[in-house]
């Protein structure tokens, strides 16, 4: 095999550029956090996707045999009244959840397609993934950084700081007496909760929530974060190369998902961090919780208050 070209990656763990070495000579192992299908993506969505296309097909036009595993979110993605973001989709539209799932996959699939993007060599789904899920919150139960209480186990964040000090808040660079200072009232279950840092890892599901499985601590679902901990360690392993997503992932749920990774093997799960910084429109950030958003296809047709024309999907790439 001939020599690799070296490359240097900005790493979010170190704050610095770093030369990229693989676990395994020749190979790398990428896991990017996927889109929520629970509505249409948008322009800043895409902008994440598209930057680790060019980060894939680099690594493999320098010569790597790439594993790129990007997950599909549909389920656990909690709003901030704690309503399940695919349950909360489904009411609205009276749709099944997995019709709301499987509808909005299709679409961000078509979209990624005109946008000229590669499929990930993998792409798994949280809802396919619950007993690795359920194995994983075990493990962290085995190991002490959760408990479980009233059919809801939480992720003990004092705890493992306590015992972990370097890792809980390297990440995002929060410092972690900030976070236990911090109330956070305003967030459901505070009383179930020994800290207000801790977070829920499965949880036990209401009456009226439609997603939900069987567990040995409830009828219920699992925390956000912990699909992408499940998953990444299936298919790449522990510890893999790269991990990647947008920058507003990095806190909380990037490193949450360092401190599952470490709490249930004690092992760091990525060792490379990238992320992709936020795409702006009218200098703030584009969300749907900003209600600051355009469609892709709204910017291929010119049909949206932000543009005067349309723009071919190779345009919109280029720029990206
Ligand atoms: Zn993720």
């Amino acid at each position: 095999m001939s020599e690799i070209r070296p490359v240097k990656i900005y790493n979010s763990l170190s704050g610095k550029k770093e030369v990229f070495e693989p676990l395994t000579p020749g190979r790398i192992g990428m896991y990017v956090c996927g889109p929520t299908v629970y509505n249409d993506v948008h322009l800043g969505n895409c902008r994440t996707f598209v930057s680790f296309d060019v980060i894939y097909r680099y690594l493999m036009h320098i010569g790597y045999k790439v594993r790129y595993v990007r997950n599909i979110t549909d389920v656990g993605h909690l709003l901030d009244d704690g309503e399940d973001r695919m349950a909360k989709g489904a009411r609205l539209d009276q749709l099944e959840p997995m019709e709301v799932a499987q509808k909005y996959t299709v679409g961000f699939h078509d979209i990624m397609r005109i946008l000229n993007t590669l499929p990930p060599s993998i792409e798994p789904r949280a809802t396919g993934h619950i007993p690795e899920q359920i194995e994983m919150v075990q493990a962290i139960l085995d190991r002490g950084y959760a408990y479980a209480i009233n059919g809801s186990v939480y992720f003990d964040v004092s705890k493992f700081a306590k015992e972990n000090p370097s890792v809980y808040g390297r990440l995002s660079g929060r410092v972690i007496d900030e976070l236990l200072a911090e109330s956070r009232e305003n967030l459901k279950n505070q009383d179930e909760k020994k800290h207000s840092a801790d977070f829920a890892i499965w949880i036990k599901a209401s009456e009226e929530h439609i997603m939900r499985w069987n567990s040995a601590w409830s009828v219920g679902f699992p925390g956000w974060h912990l699909e992408c901990s499940a998953m990444s360690t299936k298919y790449l392993g522990k510890t893999f190369d790269i991990h990647g997503g947008g920058g507003d992932l990095k806190f909380p749920h990037h490193e949450n998902e360092v401190a599952q990774n470490h709490g249930s093997c004690g092992c760091q799960p990525a060792n490379y961090w990238m992320h992709a910084n936020m795409l702006l429109l009218n200098g703030r950030k584009m969300s749907k919780s900003e209600g600051n958003t355009i469609a892709p296809t709204e910017l291929f047709t010119g049909d949206s208050p932000f543009v005067t024309k349309g723009y071919s999907p190779m345009v919109v790439n280029f720029l990206c």
